[in-house]
């Protein structure tokens, strides 16, 4: 029997609910069970994947190319769930299901509603959201209770508990208690109003997890507990962290959540949730003294959560190489009218994806710099391109060399839409999305990082390597070191003659974890501390490229 937790949120948005989430699947998964992880939106656009990163941040992108909620990577990141396109339903996703059902005429007449529709529309998704062999799938409502667009979601799981044995379904809300300044005080009465609206509904939270930046006193929970109607030990605090964001479900193991959750969905209780090798992993990111820092050359800088994988996987790649890595964000824009004067200092580049014109120039010019200096380079995606771009450009010598993206009429598209893609005009779900493979050359930079002479790796673009230019380049230095062979696309380029260069035209920082980081991250970081320690003067290529 798989045991269902629904995880919801109350006062405001962004308390973190996605990483308490993924918490409490990996405490379940420390103590032995497997988990699913799902993430129920409740806004209208059918996937986040033509949403603009100002308003929505990172689309995180799966194995089976689904484009979803970056909450997604914490669940990646934390636990060993398997989550494909079921893992993540919006109202808009939902909705278009039961029209077209509607459509086909599956209703058979009847008036189709909100109940019983769309919330039987919504048990079946979390259904699906199961993979076989759990033994707990916990499910996040985005947004806030309260909110209009979220109550079928709300009202969905009411009713799928109502349907199930009590111990078989619990809920987890996640809420905040303010600090005052002024008064020195907490406050416990947004938490009150919100599980009121919850209790409303009908639905009786089991545990509230407390996000504070203050200690929580005795009193306080007992207050909460009172009015909340909810058990005084389940009453958790979650205070900000102050190192790091890996402590969080070390916090709550500490707080007991994960003995509260079994005893309520009657798992077994007598195990400890193991933890050993994530406490050492945090020891020893307290003991390094050693830093770096990388540069990151991009549209949306000023957003945190535009490239948060990317951040994700350079702290990973820091904790593999026993160093702190400091980011310097860099606005592309910027760097086009500063020039290096911004770079002055970094240890790395990396260049992450994006679209439209807006920076690109700027990208190119950074790339350039760290080519001819010896500063090591890694390019995502859009980096990948304007790696090859500028290498076109400056090194070949082919004058008007860009992307089709940015110039339809390029003089030489060194990056293109491939004959099958031209002509789609629709935006969503219609990139090249998902796992793809690729084959490395032997002897390259990248196959002596993977260690391994192919590896998948997940994707999100619509333009590619135009092989038309392929020989001229490769004759000039950049070599293409990574392959899909099905469709001969170039996946890798990098330099041979360069401490660390490499453009990646997929997103490797969607298979990146803390504890097993990616081979080009960590490599990239270990260039990046290579350069620090030769006060910042080029090293020596450490790789052969046959
Ligand atoms: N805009 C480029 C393309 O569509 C790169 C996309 C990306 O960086 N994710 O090919």
């Amino acid at each position: 029997m798989v045991k269902h937790i629904f995880v919801t949120g109350g006062v405001v948005s962004s308390l973190g609910k996605g990483l308490t989430s993924a918490a409490i699947g990996m405490m379940l998964e420390r103590r032995g069970l497997k988990v699913s992880m799902q993430k129920l939106d409740p806004y209208i656009n059918v996937d986040p994947g033509t949403m603009s990163p100002y308003q929505h941040g990172e689309v995180y992108v799966l194995d089976d190319g689904a484009e979803t909620d970056l909450d997604l990577g914490h669940y990646e990141r934390y636990t060993n769930a398997r989550l494909d396109k079921h893992s993540n339903y919006t109202t808009g996703k939902i909705y278009s299901e039961v029209i077209s059902r509607e459509r086909r005429g599956d209703y058979l007449g009847s008036t189709v509603q909100v109940i019983p529709h769309i919330t039987d529309a919504i048990k079946d998704a979390i259904l699906k959201g199961v993979a076989p062999g759990v033994d707990v799938a916990i499910t996040e409502i985005g947004g806030t209770v309260g909110d209009i667009e979220s109550l079928p979601f709300i009202e969905a799981i009411r009713q799928f508990a109502l349907e199930r044995a009590s111990s078989d379904v619990m809920f987890i809300h996640l809420t905040l208690l303010p600090y005052l300044r002024a008064s020195g005080e907490m406050k416990t009465k947004p938490t009150q109003q919100s599980v009121g609206k919850l209790r409303e509904i009908g639905i009786q939270p089991d545990v509230l997890v407390c996000r504070t930046e203050q200690p929580m006193s005795d009193d306080m929970a007992r207050k909460i507990s009172l009015f909340c109607n909810v058990r005084r030990e389940a009453v958790i605090e979650e205070r900000d962290v102050e190192f790091s964001i890996y402590e969080v479900p070390l916090m709550l193991v500490k707080a007991g959540l994960d003995k509260i959750i079994s005893r309520r969905l009657h798992l077994p209780v007598d195990v400890e949730a193991n933890f050993d090798d994530w406490r050492a992993m945090i020891a020893d990111m307290r003991a390094t003294t050693q830093v770096c820092e990388i540069a990151v050359v991009g549209k949306y800088i000023q957003l945190h959560d535009a490239y948060k994988s990317i951040y994700e996987s350079l702290a990973h790649a820091g904790i593999a190489n026993h160093t702190k890595v400091k980011i310097r964000k860099i606005r592309a824009e910027d760097y086009y009218e500063q020039g290096s004067i911004l770079l002055e200092g970094v240890n790395g580049l990396l260049i992450p994806g994006g679209f439209g014109e807006r920076g690109v120039e700027g990208k190119i010019r950074a790339i350039q710099l760290a080519r001819e200096t010896g500063l090591p380079f890694f390019g995502i995606c859009l980096g990948m391109q304007c790696a090859t771009i500028e290498y076109a450009r400056n090194v070949v010598g082919l004058e008007g060399a860009h992307t089709e993206e940015l110039d339809p009429r390029a003089a030489h598209p060194v990056i293109h839409v491939i004959p099958e893609n031209a002509g789609v005009e629709q935006k969503g779900a219609t990139m090249r999305l998902g796992k793809y493979l690729c084959e490395l050359a032997e002897g390259s930079l990248a196959r002596k990082l993977y260690g391994a002479s192919s590896v998948y790796e997940r994707h999100r673009h619509r333009f590619e390597y135009n092989n038309s230019y392929r020989e001229q380049l490769e004759r000039a230095g950049l070599v293409t070191s990574g392959r899909y062979a099905d469709k001969n696309l170039v996946e890798i380029v990098e330099l041979k003659n360069h401490p660390f260069f490499i453009g990646v035209q997929f997103h490797p920082e969607f298979k990146s974890k803390p504890l097993r980081p990616h081979p080009i991250f960590a490599g990239f970081v270990a260039a990046a501390l290579a350069h620090a320690r030769n006060g910042g003067r080029a090293g020596k290529p450490e790789h052969t490229v046959a």
